[in-house]
């Protein structure tokens, strides 16, 4: 079934469009809802030198599209994050006298014909842009070198940006790609560490437009063009908005400000929703010691502190590069060598940005994963099963629109094990609701909890969520903070409250015995495994 080669291969390999065009009016970078930045930007830098190699102006496009986002589940909280950034972007690209153009357009299948139509109108002899991995994506560009192909005015290049090593790069000796992660990494690293890799050189920043393009009788126009406020269908309420937006800033700046946290500042407890990344009194620390990342091996699963470098709504909207976080990693724990170990905080933390290439390159090389979708029960969604450390987590979701890492594995076990509810209805809520939503990580991280897929957790490992809760949540400070009917809850109760307790402060009681719903689980994966 896999004989046929994947579709980002084609794209990859068609370099497609026209070969040789003759010279137009402008080289268009197409940038999409994954590659949110200027800096470090492979599509960008490319288009950038084209359009100095032609002595034309570089034009930047972004195609916003409802009927994608309804059709991959967006969250309203992405597609806000995004106008943000859009926002930022359109002000930097300004200073460069590059202009953007934001163009809303609905019916989904033709927008290859429609970004072509544009492209000739403004008479362009290329465009750019970063590929983007999931089926409709691959299907939508190569639609788009298809049409220019036969207009033959048009030459179209893709280009691999998102992933550390992309896709197709790591492959066993049989030229396959990997479905377990160790190995996967086992292969991935070496690739990474060879003194002529060139996987985490910086792309150059474009140059600048000639300041007579704002004068351009087309081009001159676009500068005025402004990001929409919000995408019909996406909308926000204020209170929302505002409450996503001050934990989430928009920005460049904001997301190399988040990774410095990260790399020079310590993790404080009880910080659950860290309102401003460098809030007063964040002092710099030593980074190979006393810092989130120096520390990251033994406190990343802690649920009680803020241990975790909260890149990833940045880094799924690709506001920052994953090679700049390795490059900046390595860089401050004084290290001239790729670290993938087990034994330090940045060779950890470089291996959970290696689970993010794994699962982008299972979705690339296998897509059939991706498929599938319904409800999850609502007590879940609400946060209300029951289980302290669940609900925290899923309150979490709502509130932040982001969860830490054992909160996302906890609650999505405790849905699919203990629940026995589909993990794809898992799968879809989370793309909901956070701000992070990656198809790939997303996943990923469901189907090892449903024991299902590539690389699953064994069918009968089962968190515990109230051992689960001891261990990352020992004092119970994020579950009070989360779920705030239990603040006044002192010592071990508040992992599992006795019930008389619970219903005097109106907390519902557990939907299923965690025990009894083990036992069914395992039994019922066994029994899929025999027939
Ligand atoms: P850190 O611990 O600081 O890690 C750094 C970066 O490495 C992350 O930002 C992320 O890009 C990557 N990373 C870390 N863990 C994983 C992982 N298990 N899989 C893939 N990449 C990883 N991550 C998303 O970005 N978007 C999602 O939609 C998403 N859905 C998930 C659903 C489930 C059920 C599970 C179990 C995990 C999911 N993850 C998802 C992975 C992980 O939970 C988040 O990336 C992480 O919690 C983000 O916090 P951080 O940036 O502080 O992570």
């Amino acid at each position: 079934a896999d004989a046929a080669p994947p579709l980002f291969q084609l794209l990859d390999a068609m370099h497609a469009g026209v070969k040789n065009p003759a010279k137009g009016d402008c080289v268009v970078y197409w940038m999409r809802l994954e590659d949110m930045r200027i800096k470090d930007n492979r599509a960008l830098a490319q288009a950038s030198a084209q359009a100095q190699k032609d002595g034309i102006p570089l034009v930047v496009l972004f195609v916003l599209s409802p009927q994608d986002y309804i059709a991959h589940d967006r969250s309203a909280r992405r597609i806000d994050f995004t106008l943000r950034n859009l926002r930022c972007i359109k002000d930097d690209l300004d200073k460069l006298d590059i202009p953007l153009y934001t163009a809303t357009h609905t019916p989904r299948k033709q927008i290859p014909s429609f970004v072509h139509d544009l492209l000739l109108q403004w008479n362009a002899s290329h465009v750019f842009g970063n590929i983007e991995y999931e089926v409709d994506e691959l299907r939508r560009d190569l639609a788009l070198c298809q049409i220019a192909k036969k207009h033959g005015k048009i030459a179209c290049t893709f280009v691999h940006d998102k992933c550390i090593v992309p896709p197709g790069d790591v492959r066993t000796k049989d030229g396959r790609g990997y479905t377990v992660y160790s190995p996967f990494l086992r292969a991935w690293a070496p690739i990474l560490d060879k003194t002529s890799s060139r996987h985490l050189d910086e792309a150059p920043l474009p140059a600048a437009n000639d300041h007579s393009v704002r004068k351009h009788a087309t081009f001159g126009k676009l500068f005025n063009a402004q990001v929409p406020s919000e995408v019909e269908g996406f909308s926000l309420d204020p209170e929302e908005r505002e409450r996503i937006s001050t934990f989430w800033h928009a920005g460049e700046a904001a997301a190399h400000e988040m990774l410095y946290r990260f790399l020079n500042t310590a993790a404080r407890p009880s910080q659950f929703g860290a309102v401003d990344p460098l809030t007063k009194g964040a002092k710099e620390v030593d980074p190979t010691k006393q810092s989130r990342l120096g520390k990251y091996k033994d406190a990343r699963d802690l649920m009680d502190a803020d241990t975790t470098s909260r890149i990833s709504p940045y880094l799924a909207a690709g506001v920052i590069s994953a090679r700049a976080c390795v490059r900046e990693a390595l860089k401050a724990s004084g290290k001239k060598k790729l670290d993938v170990s087990r034994d330090t905080g940045v060779g950890r933390w470089i291996q959970e940005l290696a689970w993010r290439d794994f699962y982008t390159h299972i979705v690339a090389l296998f897509p059939r994963v991706s498929m599938g979708a319904a409800l999850p029960g609502e007590a879940w969604k609400d946060g209300r099963t029951g289980v302290p450390i669940v609900d925290a987590a899923m309150r979490q979701a709502r509130t932040m629109g982001w969860m830490h890492n054992r909160a996302r594995m906890i609650a999505a076990m405790y849905l699919v094990k203990d629940l026995m509810i589909d993990w794809r209805l898992g799968e879809k809520y989370f793309m909901e609701t956070l701000i992070d939503g990656d198809l790939a990580s997303n996943n990923g991280g469901w189907q090892w909890s449903a024991s299902t897929g590539v690389d699953p957790a064994p069918y009968f490992r089962i968190f515990n969520p109230y051992t689960q809760s001891q261990k990352t949540d020992p004092e119970g400070e994020y579950i009070r903070h989360f779920v705030p009917e239990l603040a006044k809850v002192r010592g071990k109760d508040i992992h599992q409250p006795p019930l008389h307790l619970a219903d005097k402060l109106g907390y519902p009681e557990p939907l299923v015995n965690h025990n009894e719903a083990r036992q069914r689980a395992i039994h019922r994966y066994k029994n899929i495994g025999t027939k």
